[in-house]
């Protein structure tokens, strides 16, 4: 017999909690039995005391456990379960690739995407500027296309670690979201309701990152592997740049197109396929679907090469119900802007730093996120050809296209792109793409 309050006590003294009273406590965080005052007591508790990694863990599963858990193994997939999870970013458009880049390598992806998140981009967003395209299907035609496909990429459910949805929600209005054995549970709980084998971890580092700083990044990613390896997913890190967008496409439609052109070789930019192929061949090897990384980019290179990879795109979507042709005609599908703009340099230099988190503000301020959750998206706004770091600039080039519903939205966006450009004399030192990466 537990007492809430007890537990709460406990923490607050710099106890380590039981797993069973984890267990009690989340359950009750579930059920309604335990109230939003002490909810947020405890998550107070935690900011300051921490938990263990013992405790990190029996909270994950718990959390896991306060909902549905997906179950793979009926359907003898002839490969492991798989799938990626980043902390959010700018013009992050690599779960569209690495899905069916996975499948085509013999891996099974359901990922479960969720929205855009303050000046983040979410790939439920971007999948649903698709016409036609469910991101709520059944439970039972999401299986199927994962096991047909070998990729099917759709929301969250309310089914999936319910208990998060209640004490991320307490946590949000009390300034308890930056703890990191917090963040920890909150995301693998999300991934591992789904049944994964393998879990790669995107971490995000710099100036459009969720963590506030490398050390924080690296601590974040080294909790993810230690709790989703003792939770029972192989899961790996990597830490990777946010010091500006990933790639020239930041908004959702607008990446869905990014998304189809590198997948059909049309365009493939350098720092998003670096991201991508690090965290393909990482998941590759976990799931020993290839024995080495070198290996492992070989077969990913194939499966972009020979088409296999926009093929397996095409069959998802044709499968969640958009349309057939997107991958030949996506002119005919996607909405574009009607008004598209250059934004000019102010002067002439080098691009040598961005305020990333401002690229992703000014997509928000076009109407492509939401300033509220209830606020709907305008699917076919935000910014295109963005600037990389270190690109030569002459004064009046365009630092990026923007692309807006009305004259008075492009105008404010344009002054928001150049505010968040820093342009220097000299050029910087680059930024490595891939910092580090943390293995069980
Ligand atoms: N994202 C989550 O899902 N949970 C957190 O606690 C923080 C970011």
């Amino acid at each position: 017999m537990f007492l809430p309050q007890e537990i709460i006590r406990k923490k607050r003294d710099g106890g380590v909690l039981s797993k069973e009273e984890i267990q009690f406590f989340v359950k009750g965080i579930t059920d309604n039995s335990v109230s939003e005052g002490q909810i947020a007591a405890l998550a107070m508790a935690v900011f300051f005391n921490d938990m263990s990694m013992d405790e990190r863990v029996a909270f994950t599963l718990a959390m896991r456990d306060s909902g549905e858990v997906l179950d793979w193994k009926s359907l003898n997939l002839p490969g492991p379960v798989m799938d990626k999870h980043s902390t959010g970013g700018v013009g992050d458009v690599v779960s569209l690739m690495l899905g069916p880049m996975i499948a085509a390598c013999g891996g099974f992806v359901p990922m479960i995407s969720g929205r855009g998140l303050g000046h983040t981009g979410g790939t439920l967003d971007k999948f649903d500027s698709i016409p036609g395209y469910s991101t709520v299907p059944t439970n039972d035609k999401f299986r199927e296309v994962v096991k047909d496909v070998g990729v099917a990429i759709i929301g969250q459910t309310a089914s999936l670690a319910p208990s998060d949805k209640r004490f991320y929600s307490i946590r949000d209005v009390t300034a308890t979201v930056e703890s990191v054995a917090m963040i920890t549970g909150s995301i693998l709980s999300k991934k591992l309701a789904a049944g994964l084998d393998v879990l790669a971890m995107d971490v995000k580092v710099g100036s459009g990152a969720f963590m506030p700083s490398y050390e924080k990044s690296v601590e974040l990613a080294e909790s993810i592997v230690k709790v989703g390896n003792g939770a029972g997913t192989l899961t790996s890190a990597l830490l990777t740049d946010m010091n500006e967008s990933l790639s020239p496409w930041a908004g959702n439609a607008l990446e869905v197109r990014g998304a189809i052109d590198y997948l059909t070789g049309k365009f493939r930019p350098a720092r998003l396929h670096e991201v991508t192929m690090a965290l393909c061949a990482e998941m590759l090897v976990l799931g020993k679907l290839a024995a080495s990384e070198a290996e492992a980019r070989v077969k990913l290179q194939h499966a972009l090469d020979s088409g296999e990879a926009a093929e397996r795109f095409a069959r998802m979507v044709k499968a969640l119900g958009g349309p057939a042709d997107l991958v030949e005609n996506m002119d005919r599908h996607l909405e574009r802007a009607p008004i598209v703009v250059p934004v000019p340099a102010p002067r002439a230099g080098y691009a040598a730093s961005t305020v990333c988190r401002e690229i992703g503000l000014a997509v928000v301020s076009l109407g492509g996120g939401r300033r509220r959750p209830t606020d709907a998206i305008d699917f076919a706004v935000g910014l295109t050809d963005l600037a990389e770091l270190g690109q030569p600039l002459q004064a009046g080039q365009p630092l990026a296209m923007v692309h807006a519903r009305t004259q008075a939205a492009a105008e404010q966006a344009v002054r928001e792109v150049q505010a968040a450009y820093t342009i220097a004399d000299a050029a910087p030192a680059a930024n490595p793409i891939v910092y580090r990466t943390i293995r069980p």
